[in-house]
């Protein structure tokens, strides 16, 4: 019987043969845990039906977990020293395409037409962790036809995305995600399940994207979002009159009001409706 790719004896021998040296800064931590490749691909929800993107595939472990759940798998690889590695460990699965290519490079909206079936995708990734922000960024602002991101992430990164208003994690993450999705802490995870070990805690998180969005000038709200969290201690018309915008503080008074939202309120008091009602009444902003 063939090994399974998650065995951590299977994985030295692999990255042996090859020569591979993990890279720090490509953010290298491989799954070793097979109860874990498999909770995440469960957690996805991922059946035989479903297109499935998945994100640095390393040495192919959660791939092939993927690959024996799913209809088919592209996966985006930037390190190309591993499309040798991956060839051979996933040489038996004729539903898994490999992209070498940067995923904040890649046209998503063109290869989800042309390689997935045009979605709705599922996206399934163990990320690497110094770009977690401006991927998931990129994949929820690009109106990608998706279904769900199921990703392992920093621990403290997945707190900050389900925190609620009213709480100290709250912040201009928690909106921003909010605002395209409905997310949720599935797994914690600890260290040892990866190889080499990272310093931080992780979590797996599964953003399910909402159906609808509302119909507003996101630009102008995510304006709103971003000076409204630029200085946390002070109240919301303080920190949106002193983030220059070319508006009267009288205009932002009465807009305030006008949303019912208090003068005094800190951004980390005010939920994703509030701040959606806020934009609107603004006038346009100009930053
Ligand atoms: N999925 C494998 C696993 O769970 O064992 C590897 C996960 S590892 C945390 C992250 C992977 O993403 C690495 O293989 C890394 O080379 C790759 N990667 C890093 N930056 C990338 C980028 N910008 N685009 C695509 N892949 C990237």
């Amino acid at each position: 019987e063939k090994s399974r790719l998650y065995s951590p004896k299977y994985v030295k021998e692999i990255i042996e043969k090859y020569g591979f040296r993990f890279s720090k800064s490509l953010g290298q931590n491989f799954l070793i845990d097979g109860n874990v490749v498999r909770n995440i691909v469960k957690g996805a929800n991922i059946t035989k039906e479903d297109y499935v993107l998945e994100i640095g595939p390393g040495i192919g472990t959660l791939t092939e977990e993927l690959a024996l759940n799913a209809k088919k798998v592209v996966s985006v690889e930037l390190d190309n020293s591993l499309l040798p590695v991956l060839e051979e460990t996933l040489s038996d699965y004729e539903n898994v395409e490999i992209i070498h290519g940067d995923i904040l490079e890649v046209d998503i909206n063109k290869l989800i037409d042309e390689k997935l079936g045009g979605g709705p995708v599922k996206v399934v990734a163990n990320l690497p962790y110094y770009v977690t922000t401006p991927i998931i960024g990129k994949l929820l602002e690009e109106n990608l036809n998706m279904d769900s991101i199921t990703v392992m992430i920093q621990k403290e990164v997945a707190d900050r995305m389900v925190a609620k208003h009213g709480t100290k994690t709250y912040g201009a993450l928690s909106v921003f995600v909010n605002f395209y999705t409905d997310p949720e802490i599935i797994l914690k995870v600890p260290k040892t399940v990866f190889m080499p070990q990272p310093k931080i805690d992780s979590a797996v998180i599964k953003l399910k994207i909402k159906e609808e969005l509302p119909n507003i000038d996101r630009e102008q709200f995510f304006k709103v979002v971003k000076a409204g969290f630029s200085k946390r201690r002070k109240t919301i018309l303080n920190s949106l009159s002193s983030y220059g915008f070319d508006i009267d503080k009288e205009i932002i008074k009465s807009s305030l009001e006008k949303a019912n939202v208090k003068a005094e309120t800190r951004a980390e008091n005010i939920s994703l409706e509030d701040f959606i009602n806020i934009s609107t009444i603004l006038p346009p902003l100009n930053i």
